[in-house]
């Protein structure tokens, strides 16, 4: 019989990588929800090659201070929650304080911070099987940068199963595009190979915001949505949604948030399909970027590693909230809105 034996902490951390880090965008989303959760109003964020040389996010957040930065890297340790009670409350994106451990362990890490009451910098990078932590003194302003360099290269199983820089890419554009539709108040850039792909500065008004989803969903979608904003029983629903005449023939520009989370979750697209059926054919797919806003005490993340799954405490009250509001807001459509701008 074998004996039993516990795992480095190098390969603990890359046996849970491969749950939540599965490719270059998964690393952007870890990355700028981190920047998000410590209230930067800037997030940049560079690519290379896809993302396979080099990811890099730099924040204008609270940064990290100095003692805290070996435990950043290491798992099961974070700042968001103490105790169940937190975790049943939670509003921040992050929890699991698992990300940066297991990123940390399938790249070349280097995390470079500094706090509002020091003018040190500091930067942490990882190595061995032990994961030990170096310290070494940097330069860098309130916030912090994480770059994230050859993803994958010392799992090579991983590496095999990365697209096309092209397809990678696209993938980073996608998860950006989500992470600017949740927070308005928020900066970002991102660029390319040295390119700028995308700007976009902090969205305050409404006039605002419909640029911003201008430039991230297309204008002819903002041309022919309309605005919702509902509340009821402690429930708020509020955002843009297409006409029927700009429906689509894929389910490419639907985006729910619950509390700034994206999420896919059968109950609301069940609610949602419901509100369309009406009014729209049955192989056409609506057009949409929404937010509910709730408790946080009554919906549970913890649902999977990568929390796009979401649980409800009420789903019932949930699913007939949306669709109530969602078919009232698309039966006080005029004849003559229906007219205009049909894609
Ligand atoms: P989690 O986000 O679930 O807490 P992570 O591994 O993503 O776990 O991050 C671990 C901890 O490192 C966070 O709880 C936070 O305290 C700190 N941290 C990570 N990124 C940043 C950042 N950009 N700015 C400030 N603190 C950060
Ligand atoms: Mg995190």
């Amino acid at each position: 019989m074998p004996e039993i034996r516990l795992l480095s902490p190098r390969l603990a951390n890359q046996i849970a990588a491969g749950e939540v880090v599965e490719r270059p965008a998964s690393v952007v989303k870890e990355l700028v929800e981190n920047a998000l959760d410590a209230g930067a109003d800037r997030v940049e964020v560079d690519i290379e090659q896809g993302g396979v040389k080099l990811i890099r996010v730099r924040d204008t957040g609270s940064g990290i201070a100095e003692s805290d930065l070996p435990l950043a890297l290491s798992r099961h340790a974070t700042s968001k929650i103490v105790d169940l009670e937190d975790l049943e409350a939670v509003a921040s994106l992050g929890f699991r304080g698992e990300a940066l451990a297991s990123i940390s362990s399938v790249s070349r890490l280097s995390l470079t911070s500094r706090t509002e009451d020091t003018d040190a910098a500091s930067r942490v990078e990882v190595e061995g099987r032990d994961m030990d932590a170096r310290i070494s003194p940097a330069a860098h302003p309130v916030g912090t940068t994480v770059e994230v360099r050859d993803l994958f290269f010392n799992t090579p199983a991983r590496r095999k199963f990365l697209r096309t820089e092209k397809t990678e890419f696209g993938h980073i554009e996608e998860c950006l595009r989500r992470q600017a539709l949740a927070r308005f108040e928020t900066g970002f850039t991102l660029r390319h190979n040295q390119r700028a792909i995308q700007s976009l500065r902090p969205a305050m008004t409404p006039l605002d915001q419909e640029r911003r989803i201008g430039a991230l969903c297309g204008q002819q979608f903002i041309d022919n949505a309309v605005v919702i904003d509902a509340e009821a029983s402690g429930l708020r629903l509020w955002g843009w949604v297409a006409l029927p005449t700009f429906s689509r023939s894929q389910a490419d520009l639907q985006y729910f948030f619950v509390n700034h989370r994206v999420i896919r979750d059968r109950l609301v697209a069940h609610a949602v399909r419901q509100a369309y059926r009406d009014v729209l054919y049955n192989n056409r797919h609506p057009a949409f970027v929404l937010y509910l806003e709730l408790d946080p005490a009554n919906v549970d993340v913890n649902v999977h590693p990568t929390k796009h799954e979401v649980r409800f405490r009420d789903g019932r009250l949930v699913h007939d909230f949306i669709f109530r509001t969602l078919h009232r807001a698309l039966g006080e459509v005029k004849p003559q809105d229906h007219m205009h701008g049909a894609v």
